[in-house]
């Protein structure tokens, strides 16, 4: 049988504390939580005999079960939970997987399954739902072994950590879909154009259950802009009733802060190419993401995002591992 362990998590500001409420199994153990005042979140860490995958999922009640997160590895893996002030007490479980090649990343759920959120690097990501690959910005083929090939792929511009034509080729299959504007159709291979639609900002399309709306990216205060209005795409998805932003190089546009009902964010932070991260506060601020990843941040530190954003109830910023 399965390993399963399980943690009992008290939200900061009702108690501080954790407790494992089964005993040690062989393959899969929590150690003490601790929560961290700088990052403002639980520290989890789990002690795996491995290798091996294995799912963490949550609850409020022993009962109702919600996959947090997928992972491989071995040794003592750190995860984090951010706590929330509507949620009195939470139980984590680990559980492990008979797939052992199970897309690592965090789970988000939709009214159609799952998805997978995972952060591959800077501002590269893959998104998994329904059994299709949904990319954003693929770059550096080294960094692409072992996930699956595309099934959607979606360009944002043409800058070389964005648009990478040996990434492209290495995930592409002969129906992926890539989804593009103009300036970046112009670059791609002829085989690859006949598979691409072209997105003029506010354009809209459906490909693979997925619909697709091109949001303006741009640069408004830097005095050469790096990005110009028009040339470059974010993406707001929609998929199984979730509505996830991909916010490409871009500043605080009045476009972005008029975004409604938006689930998951990606926000791009680093001046001068993109946020400030005084702007990406106010921009959250202005249209409450319910989850904020901020990714493509270089050298910027992204915590203070996170700590001028915690007073916000209404959102949950997630700083991940993009570098
Ligand atoms: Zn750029
Ligand atoms: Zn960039």
């Amino acid at each position: 049988m399965k390993s399963t362990s399980f943690l009992l998590l008290l939200a900061a500001g009702i108690g501080v504390g954790s407790r494992a409420i089964a005993p040690a199994q062989e393959a899969l153990q929590f150690g003490a939580a601790t929560y961290s005042t700088a990052h403002r979140e639980w520290i989890l860490p789990l002690q795996i005999r491995g290798p091996l995958s294995y799912r963490l999922e949550w609850s409020t009640n022993l009962v109702d079960w919600a996959a947090a997160y997928s992972g491989s590895g071995s040794g003592t893996l750190l995860h984090t939970s951010t706590p929330s002030a509507r949620i009195l007490s939470q139980f984590y479980r680990a559980r492990q997987l008979e797939d052992a090649s199970a897309l690592t990343g965090d789970h988000f759920p939709t009214a159609d399954g799952e998805a997978v959120i995972h952060p591959i690097h800077h501002a590269s990501l893959l998104l998994a739902w329904q059994g299709r690959a949904i990319y954003s910005d693929p770059v550096n083929t080294n960094l692409l072994q072992g996930l699956p090939k595309a099934d959607l792929i979606l360009l944002t511009h043409t800058h070389s950590d964005h648009l990478d034509a040996a990434a492209l080729n290495f995930l592409r299959t002969t129906r992926t879909v890539v989804a593009a504007p103009r300036d970046v159709y112009n670059t791609l291979s002829a085989s690859l154009k006949t598979n691409t639609l072209v997105l003029t900002n506010g354009a809209a399309t459906n490909a693979l259950g997925v619909r697709i709306e091109a949001v303006p990216m741009y640069n408004l205060t830097t005095a050469t802009p790096f990005h110009v209005k028009g040339a470059g795409n974010g993406y707001l998805l929609t998929l199984g009733g979730r509505r996830i932003y991909i916010s490409g190089d871009t500043e605080n546009s009045p476009e972005m802060k008029a975004l409604k009902d938006i689930d998951v964010a990606f926000l791009s932070v680093n001046q001068p190419y993109s946020m400030t991260v005084s702007q990406a506060v106010n921009d959250v601020n202005a249209f409450l993401p319910g989850i904020v990843y901020p990714f493509h941040h270089s050298g910027t530190d992204v915590l203070p995002l996170k700590r001028q954003l915690e007073a916000n109830p209404a959102v949950e910023v997630r700083l991940r591992k993009w570098y």
